[in-house]
């Protein structure tokens, strides 16, 4: 058998202008680590994957851990497996700088997606070191445990824990694919129940946290800028929506004399798109599942169950468009008969990112030669569940054509490097 390998260096620095490597950042040592990562768990389709708590991404934080040591971080690591790497500030009392992201991927995910969060932080402190400049305040690079969930179906399980906002007896009855438990699966890397309960950290050491993340969307591309500034994350707010009519023979029964559930939901699922851009430019609202009741090709459904994702990064509006899809599901139950009910079943609040921090990423980028240019979150990251706790921003990285959780996800070198310079400059504009 070939040991496969992907040249993930050689493509990124075709197109790299070098003349980005400056002030101690490496476009070059950046492809290199990269590529490093990207082995590590390479599929057959040259994707990653590195599921949560599993000994491939265990094997990717320790890489990154040799590269914390190289840049002279000292490195601890908490009960969830969250890996901290530490600079030390002139005056180390200071509640300390972080920025970080995360090294797990989806099964058959890309090769930028939280490692360029983790290397762009870590890139920052090899540089400082490399052009002997010592930062008035802590900084730690981090790399949260589990982001994207692929095993629990959950996720951003690390930077839960870290904030303390892990409820644990819930943690503790979920099962992964394999139907093993939580406390058991993550002995697999060594860690405990024990530890993991004990996992929080004293959250005034922190002083703001910052993540750079691929965007994962096409504004950028569109817009040909670099990097973007992160304006707020929109939080899922889930409703479950079961639509109830009366099942029948689809011979037998006259078209007026039916309360076909499936018409019901179809008019309110196309209504339902209409209304976010009634509210405002950021919310969106999306129905990606449906069952349909009893689904046979001869019978008129009696009951049709779906679920809208509704998104915004602001509070009030989101909840705002939640009302609206209720209002219109309402209206169609009094236009067709057909009963309208509803139940929300997730809800993650947003984490709008203060107008100051976003002042101070575009100072950074117009600083480094890039016109600001502003866009909201409609994934989720780590960044808003540290959000909730401590000032948090963040920095998209453009992305091709928007792909993203596939083995296709591509970002530029040159972009990756600019985006590193303008955070680079808003964490020493942090230091005064
Ligand atoms: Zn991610």
């Amino acid at each position: 058998m070939t040991q496969q390998y992907i040249n993930l260096d050689e493509r990124l620095l075709k197109t790299y202008d070098a003349s980005f490597s400056k002030h101690g950042v490496s476009g070059e040592r950046l492809a290199e680590r990269l590529t490093v990562l990207a082995n590590i768990g390479l599929t057959e389709d040259e994707g990653a994957k590195r599921p949560g708590f599993s000994l491939l991404e265990r094997e990717a934080k320790d890489r990154v851990i040799e590269w914390m040591k190289e840049a002279g971080l000292s490195i601890s690591e908490d009960g969830a497996g969250n890996i901290f790497g530490r600079m030390e500030g002139k005056t180390p009392e200071k509640p300390a700088i972080m920025s970080g992201s995360h090294v797990d991927t989806v099964p058959n995910g890309g090769h930028f997606d939280g490692t360029i969060g983790v290397l762009s932080a870590l890139e920052v402190a090899q540089a400082w070191k490399d052009t002997g400049y010592t930062p008035e305040k802590p900084y730690e690079v981090v790399i949260f445990t589990d982001e994207e969930g692929s095993r629990f179906n959950g996720g951003l399980t690390g930077s839960e824990a870290m904030v303390g906002d892990t409820d644990m007896e819930k943690t503790l009855k979920r099962r992964d694919y394999d139907d093993r438990l939580f406390g058991e699966v993550i002995q697999d890397v060594g860690l405990t129940v024990e530890g993991y309960s004990a996992a929080g950290r004293d959250l005034s050491e922190i002083e703001t946290f910052v993540e750079v993340h691929i965007e994962q969307g096409k504004k950028l591309e569109k817009a040909e800028l670099p990097t973007g500034i992160v304006t707020g994350i929109a939080g899922p707010y889930w409703l479950k929506v079961v639509f109830t009519g009366l099942a029948g023979h689809a011979g037998n029964t006259p078209m007026d004399d039916r309360k076909d559930a499936l018409v019901a939901a179809s008019a309110f699922i196309q209504r339902v798109s209409t209304l976010p851009r009634k509210i405002n430019e950021t919310a969106v609202a999306t129905v990606g599942n449906l069952q349909v009741k009893p689904n046979g090709t001869n019978v008129i459904p009696g009951e049709v169950i779906l679920f809208v994702d509704i998104r915004d990064i602001a509070f009030d509006s989101r909840t705002e468009l939640v009302n609206k899809i209720i209002e219109t599901g309402q209206d169609i139950q009094r236009q067709t008969g057909v009963t309208f009910a509803h139940q929300c079943v997730h809800d993650v609040p947003p984490v709008p990112i203060a107008k100051e921090r976003q002042a101070l990423l575009a100072e950074s980028a117009r600083r480094s030669g890039i016109k600001p240019y502003y866009l909201p979150s409609g994934a989720g990251h780590d960044a808003m569940i540290v959000g909730r706790h401590v000032p948090s921003a963040m920095l998209f990285v453009q992305s091709k054509k928007g792909i993203s959780h596939n083995p296709e996800e591509w970002s530029e070198l040159s972009d990756c490097v600019q985006t590193i310079h303008v955070l680079k400059d808003y964490i020493e504009q942090l230091q005064k």
